[in-house]
């Protein structure tokens, strides 16, 4: 029946419209996940406080001393 495809469309729009009034929160959400991904981009590496010579990729722990990682600025 036609009608009934029609009030099966309806409903499919009447859920998207829900989603879209969600997704203003969402996109803050992603868009603050992005500033920190981007913040964590600008790091050129991570490296000890204690021992300049120790260079990682990503945040950890040092080898050497134990101590935890910190970021090297970018210059
Ligand atoms: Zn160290």
């Amino acid at each position: 029946m036609h009608a009934a495809r029609l009030a099966g469309i309806v409903a499919l729009l009447a859920v998207s419209a829900c989603a879209n009034a969600v997704n203003p929160a969402r996109v803050a959400v992603d868009r603050a996940q992005a500033t920190k991904r981007a913040n964590q981009n600008a790091t050129a590496g991570w490296t000890c406080a204690m021992h300049p010579e120790v260079q990682a990729a990503n945040a950890g722990k040092c080898p050497i001393c134990g101590m935890d990682l910190v970021p090297v600025a970018v210059k």
